[in-house]
């Protein structure tokens, strides 16, 4: 048995059909990013689809920069964030209601953890505006959400699938792309429908069990796949203190004071990564004289 390839994405294409794919998997940078912090199973199995679903995105919006997809909600989770650059950088968080029992999180979907909330996208390329799109949760899980965003936004047929547990995530895109070598429009439909119907029968076990050469060898035993090489894919914080300055500056010239009033130099923590940043009022002006960047 061939084990799949942990942090690493996988680009491929039907050699005769106009339809891309990518296989991305999450080992050791998700257990890096999810040890220092307490996360009930369910809500880790959840960051860990939208670590796979971020990377997924990032390689199919092409851009050279950082992509989020964040969830904000009034439920038992208060934020899911999970983030990827071109490089293959992810980092993620997960922020929970405060009074929340620990079986709170059972059995229920995305939408019911999120209750009321928003799923956005942003996208910070360079050289570019940063823009942030909203993606409707039309759906009870985020592949469902994410796979009608690119219906609607995009007019693309995509099939996602992501699974996770305590250990790993993985994610696998499939799109249809705009006619190239498919001509003929009603056999094109009936291609996509075969390759969808076919990718919807792996189960997220086999989805995290498999290579993904095996795998979609058996998924798709008709079909003329060439997979490209593997990309890897690393937890690594994107924090600074330019980042931490332009979380301070986001709080407002009131607040700032106020803290500053009550101590000298502010002790900051990275939520993403827990590392520690100290900054006085001094630095502060220093840094934002410099050009502070969001956090
Ligand atoms: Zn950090």
């Amino acid at each position: 048995m061939i084990e799949p390839m942990q942090d690493s994405s996988t680009r491929f294409v039907f050699v005769d059909a106009d339809v891309r794919g990518n296989i991305v998997r999450l080992g050791d940078s998700f257990k890096q990013m999810t040890a220092p912090h307490d996360y009930p199973h369910e809500v880790q199995e959840l960051l860990g689809e939208f670590l796979a679903a971020a990377l997924l995105l990032s390689d199919t919006i092409k851009f050279e920069g950082r992509l989020t997809l964040q969830a904000n909600g009034q439920g038992n989770i208060r934020l899911l964030m999970a983030e990827a650059t071109h490089e293959g950088a992810v980092r993620g968080i997960a922020q929970l209601e405060e009074a929340a029992p620990a079986n709170a999180f059972m059995d229920k979907n995305l939408l019911q953890l999120l209750s009321g909330g928003t799923l956005t996208v942003t996208v910070e390329a360079r050289g570019r505006e940063r823009y942030q799109s909203i993606v409707p949760l039309l759906g009870e899980t985020l592949a469902e959400c994410l796979e009608s965003y690119f219906q609607q936004s995009e007019q693309l047929n995509t099939f996602i699938r992501l699974s996770a547990d305590s250990t790993q995530a993985t994610g696998m895109l499939i799109q249809q792309l705009p006619v190239q070598m498919e001509q003929d429009l009603a056999q094109r439909a009936d291609r996509w429908q075969t390759i969808r119907v076919l990718a919807g029968t792996i189960t997220g076990p086999e989805l995290m069990a498999d290579a993904n050469s095996v795998l979609l060898q058996h998924l798709f035993v008709d079909e003329n796949i060439q997979m490209f090489g593997e990309t890897s894919v690393r937890f690594q914080c994107s924090c600074s203190e330019q980042r931490m300055a332009g979380a301070l500056v986001s709080l407002g010239e009131l607040e700032l004071a106020s803290l500053f009033e009550e101590r000298q130099t502010l002790a900051l923590t990275c939520e993403f990564c827990g590392a520690h940043y100290n900054i006085d009022n001094k630095k502060l002006t220093q840094l934002v004289t410099e050009g502070v960047k969001p956090h």
